[in-house]
């Protein structure tokens, strides 16, 4: 059993195609038994993804500033629910709290947060698996331009070194799964 941080939207304006692939992540932790960390709002594929685990008899905590309450709502689906005074300590805990991360599409906090772990993991600050669920080719753009980083050779490891990108949700738990324990020393 793992607990399995999620990056993921706070938006509730994006396409349809998304919300059903959050859903289908929540429910597969729950049913797989993993605990669900996130970052403890209520929007968009967050809150989705949160409501389908916690449905599912899944064990959830959320992660969450107090100042962002409000913009973020309140998770009434998480059956432990941190409130931090900033950002640094909810991004702490929630990495702190994690033997696994799977990032789902969503904008600039997604992003900063799969930043965080990627490169704390070239650095060797943690071994955990990082999974990419490359929704409809959500991340092609992204995953292009981490070729162009390699090949001007501003990064020292190619991007699936570090990362598996991932088609479904059943696949990034697979492989979750398949890797299997975490090396137990995170710090950053
Ligand atoms: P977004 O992908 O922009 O919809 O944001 C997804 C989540 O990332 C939201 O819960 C944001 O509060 C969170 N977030 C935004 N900025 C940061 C940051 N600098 N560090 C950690 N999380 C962030």
């Amino acid at each position: 059993m793992a607990s399995i941080c999620v990056y993921c939207s706070s938006s509730n304006a994006i396409d349809d195609a998304y919300p059903p692939v959050a859903e289908a992540l929540g429910r597969g932790i729950a049913r797989r038994g993993h605990t669900l960390v996130y970052g403890g709002g209520a929007v968009g594929l967050m809150g989705v993804l949160a409501h389908a685990a916690h449905e599912e008899g899944g064990s959830v905590t959320g992660v969450i500033p107090a100042k962002l309450q409000d913009r973020e709502g309140i998770a009434y689906d998480a059956d432990e629910l941190i409130v931090t005074d900033t950002m640094r300590e909810r991004k702490g805990i929630m990495f702190r709290r994690a033997d696994a991360f799977v990032v789902l599409p969503g904008g600039y906090g997604t992003l900063e947060e799969f930043m965080e772990v990627l490169t704390l993991k070239q650095l060797g600050y943690h071994d955990r698996p990082i999974a990419i669920l490359n929704v409809d080719g959500f991340f092609d753009t992204l995953l292009a331009f981490f070729e162009e980083l390699l090949e001007g050779r501003f990064a020292r490891e190619p991007i699936t070194d570090l990362a598996q990108v991932v088609p479904s949700p059943e696949a990034a738990l697979d492989r979750i799964e398949h890797v299997g324990a975490p090396d137990g020393s995170p710090s950053s």
